[in-house]
């Protein structure tokens, strides 16, 4: 059997590394995991069911009522996340999702829950994670570690175009405060915040097309795999 790796994909707010790790994993074969997408459906869960999440009690009850899954969904080709059964994919897109996340995301008992799940998923390998603390908490073991930059002006425009598709009213300001905030919260916050690994590669995509920086994540896991045949 051909030996598998675990690849992490860590970096800043809308750097693309979701659209890096699912064309990767698909050209390997792999698992592909979005470990935003569990704390976006966790922030839906605390607004939906007024969760004060300042409130240690509550939110260690709330977060056993959570059940969080990926599915495959054949006709989007992609695995979306489902929260206590409904797919949430979507929704958890939203502005009002990512005004919070990172406060959220902060929790220690939050990061426990998700952090746990997370490495059940990758127990066994040929899985693309991307996050923020993928390469230094959840898996620090990773064969291959990534971390993506992208000037902070091209990272809003790309996250603007995305947000503005859905919902026209959206201004470049609010996006543009909206990721600096949670690259302030996330790289500061006292668990697990985000830095890249020591021995991470940093691919900085601000001027590279997405065939591109493709091309590079497939030449780095091909190197790895070939030390591993
Ligand atoms: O990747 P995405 O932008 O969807 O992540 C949403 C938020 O979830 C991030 O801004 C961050 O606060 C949090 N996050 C995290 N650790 C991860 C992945 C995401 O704290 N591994």
């Amino acid at each position: 059997m051909k030996p598998k790796i675990t690849i992490t994909i860590d970096g800043w707010s809308s750097c693309g590394k979701s659209t890096l790790a699912k064309q990767l994993a698909k050209v390997l074969g792999y698992v592909y995991i979005d470990s935003g997408a569990m704390y976006r459906a966790i922030t839906l869960y605390f607004l939906r069911n007024h969760i004060d999440w300042t409130d240690e009690k509550e939110v260690t009850e709330a977060l056993n009522n959570i059940s969080i899954e990926f599915h495959y969904n054949d006709v989007s080709q992609q695995s979306e996340i489902y929260l206590n059964g409904e797919n949430v994919e979507y929704v958890i897109r939203d502005l009002v999702i990512a005004e919070k996340v990172s406060d959220v995301a902060a929790i220690e008992s939050v990061r426990s829950f998700a952090v746990a799940q997370q490495q059940k998923l990758g127990m066994y390998k040929g899985i693309v994670m991307d996050g923020r603390d993928i390469g230094t908490t959840v898996f620090p073991d990773a064969e291959l570690k990534i971390f993506m930059t992208a000037d902070t002006a091209v990272r809003v425009e790309r996250r603007f175009k995305e947000l503005y598709a859905k919902n026209p009213n959206i201004t470049i300001e609010e996006v543009k405060n909206n990721l600096e905030m949670r690259d302030y919260i996330d790289s500061n916050r006292k668990i697990s915040p985000l830095r890249k690994a020591e021995d991470a590669i940093e691919i900085d995509n601000t001027n590279l097309s997405m065939e591109e920086q493709l091309r590079k994540a497939i030449d780095l896991a091909e190197k790895k795999l070939k030390r591993l045949a």
